[in-house]
Formats: structure tokens, C-alpha cells, sequence
């Protein structure tokens, strides 16, 4: 199972992810994104999060 992952040194946070797809994108009380645990994360939405990434920092663990 693939699942994505945030490069956080390069995030900037800019919410578009969290915007975009809540299911699997979240900020913690941290402050920075994080990725939900699923069992399947949906390949589609995902790869639009990806295009749309202003920092280019999320990338699939294969
Ligand atoms: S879209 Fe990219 S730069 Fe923006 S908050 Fe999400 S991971 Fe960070």
C-alpha cells in the first residue's frame, strides 16, 4: 500500500492540502500537515493535491 508523505522542511503551509482533501490531510496541534493513517489513501485525489502543491513537497512512499 503507497501512501503520501510531506517533506516537512520544504512545507510552507499554505493549507492548500488540507483545503483540498481533509480526508487525508490534516495541520496538528503542532502546527505542521500531517497524513491520516488510512488503510487506502484515494489515488486521485491525492495526485490533484500533489499538481497543486505550491512547494512540490508531497510525494508518494511506494
Ligand atoms: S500544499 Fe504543500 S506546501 Fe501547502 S500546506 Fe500542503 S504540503 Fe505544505
Amino acid at each position: 500500500m503507497r501512501r503520501p508523505v510531506v517533506e516537512l522542511s520544504e512545507c510552507i503551509l499554505c493549507g492548500i492540502c488540507t483545503d483540498l482533501c481533509p480526508l487525508v490531510f490534516r495541520m496538528n496541534h503542532a502546527g505542521y500537515v500531517e497524513v491520516v493513517e488510512l488503510d487506502e489513501y484515494p489515488d486521485a485525489d491525492v495526485n490533484e493535491v500533489i499538481k497543486h502543491c505550491i512547494s512540490d513537497c508531497i510525494k508518494w512512499d511506494e
